[in-house]
């Protein structure tokens, strides 16, 4: 069993060196053959189900969370300012496959199904002679919610895989058939499509959704050995956080060992390698644990790595803006696939990627926050059923930033808040009163793009009940 790749997780000064048996047991790589490259390349697309920029190691985070995203970013390209439009699992995918933003493709919380008329990057990829697959470790990406299209084969079925939601945290709820897998078993799933299913005359494109750091919070054994003191939790929001650390650390090893197989199939250097968070975790920052109801940084920044050996520069960061709906452009063009005539709400980066560009700092960002019925939610949902503090969530809310600007406008909510990201990253001063000219001019701004970017006519199917309280037992609500 190979070391390297659990190397380097923890707190300053310790090394993780447990040999998790159990963990690696159920796969091999003894078996792989070295195998030819196809002449068009590969996309390896790998998302991490909410990951916060900020806790990731390589962005600069004390503990050591993230050493295989560290080795990526330094094969390849790290961008520094990466947002999600939404914090929501669904909506952030379907922004992902189709660059229009959840305005633009509807799909504004989880369940609601993304249309067939949307032309998907797998469908494209498809249509230019790739073979497709995809892993996912969440009901939220479930192929009947539209995530499918494209795929020749897209595995959702968590069968008998260990799951993360477990009777014990979900008693009331419907958990029959599974509603997630564990890392291990989606890592396990993808090698072994790569190894046996994967056509070796044709080039593929391959996506992986991992789940683990989106709650509840419950690391294997070694991980939460290695950051959290199971009997300290006098801070409890420490002890949460301290298990939080513990899934990304358990995920970023995941993607290690996927990456390891990468190489031994020989695919390295043919493949083009985009990893994206789909969205980030409240951590009470804004006094709420997990994620849904807000679109400050916490909750929409997220880490972006992107590694094709030989043909991007290794060791590059990008500082200014980039957002989700320009990833499908991007690879397109990478690829030097004709990007369909259909609308698309992103931009390619892929001049900025080869070097021969610089991106805009000034380009504004857009946000989102999902709509929700007039309700209360409890601040710290399911681990503290007798919390009885909570916050307001009603309808939608709208953000834009334009460098250090940001402007958040939640019409029935009743708030405007404008934050000045230079001086107040933690978006704790609200200086909305204090300027309301720059307010009103990024309202505006705001407005024009929400007019411009929702197309008419734009249908939203409904969830079915028995969907709904699977989703309800993941911890979305109306
Ligand atoms: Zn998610």
């Amino acid at each position: 069993m190979k070391r390297t790749a659990i190397r380097g997780y923890g707190g300053s000064g310790r090394t993780f060196c447990v040999v998790l048996v159990l963990l690696v047991s159920a796969w091999t790589v003894g078996c792989m053959m070295k195998v030819e490259e196809p002449t068009a390349p590969n996309l390896l697309l790998i998302t991490l189900d909410t990951t916060r920029r900020d806790h990731c190691s390589v962005y600069g985070y004390e503990r050591g969370t993230t050493p295989n995203l560290v080795m990526l970013a330094e094969q390849g390209v790290r961008f520094d300012l990466a947002y999600a439009p939404m914090s929501v699992t669904g909506p952030t995918h379907a922004t992902i496959f189709t660059s229009l933003y959840p305005i633009g493709h509807g799909v504004v919380k989880n369940a609601l199904k993304l249309g067939l008329e949307y032309q998907t990057l797998a469908e494209i990829l498809a249509e230019n002679g790739y073979q497709t697959a995809a892993v996912v470790s969440s009901f939220a990406l479930n192929g009947k919610f539209g995530y499918a299209q494209g795929f020749e084969e897209y595995d959702d079925d968590f069968g008998e895989a260990e799951p993360i939601f477990s009777d014990e945290f979900w008693p009331d709820h419907l958990n029959e058939g599974g509603l997630d897998r564990r890392a291990h078993h989606t890592t396990r799933q993808a090698i072994g499509w790569l190894d046996e299913r994967r056509k070796r005359n044709q080039p593929f494109f391959l996506f992986v959704h991992y789940f683990d750091p989106h709650a509840p919070y419950v690391p294997p054994i070694p991980f939460a050995e290695l950051y959290v003191d199971p009997n300290d939790r006098s801070d409890y929001l420490q002890y949460l956080t301290d298990l939080y650390d513990a899934e990304i650390a358990f995920t970023d090893w995941q993607v290690g060992v996927l990456l390891e197989a990468l190489d031994k199939l020989s695919l390295e250097r043919n493949t083009l390698v985009v990893l994206v968070g789909d969205h980030g975790e409240g951590l009470m920052q804004h006094g709420y644990l997990l994620h849904g109801p807000n679109i400050y940084e916490e909750a929409v920044r997220v880490p972006l790595l992107v590694r094709w050996p030989d043909q991007i520069a290794a060791g590059q960061v990008l500082s200014s803006p980039v957002e989700m709906v320009d990833l499908f452009p991007t690879i397109l063009d990478l690829l030097g696939i004709e990007p369909p005539p259909v609308p698309i709400q992103g931009r390619s980066l892929a001049a900025a990627l080869y070097g021969d560009e610089e991106l805009d700092p000034e380009r504004p960002v857009y946000l989102h926050r999902r709509p929700y019925k007039e309700r209360m939610l409890k601040t710290l949902p399911k681990y503290n059923p007798q919390s009885v503090d909570s916050i307001l969530v009603k309808g939608q809310k709208y953000a834009i930033r334009v460098g250090r600007w940001k402007y958040i406008e939640g019409a029935e909510e009743g708030t405007k808040e404008l934050f000045d990201l230079d001086a107040d990253p933690g978006e704790g001063s609200n200086l909305y009163s204090k300027l309301p000219e720059k307010a009103a001019a990024l309202a505006l701004q705001l407005e024009s793009w929400r007019l411009s970017h929702t197309p008419d006519g734009l249908v939203q199917v409904p969830v079915s009940d028995e969907d709904e309280q699977r989703l309800h037992a993941l911890g979305y609500v109306d």
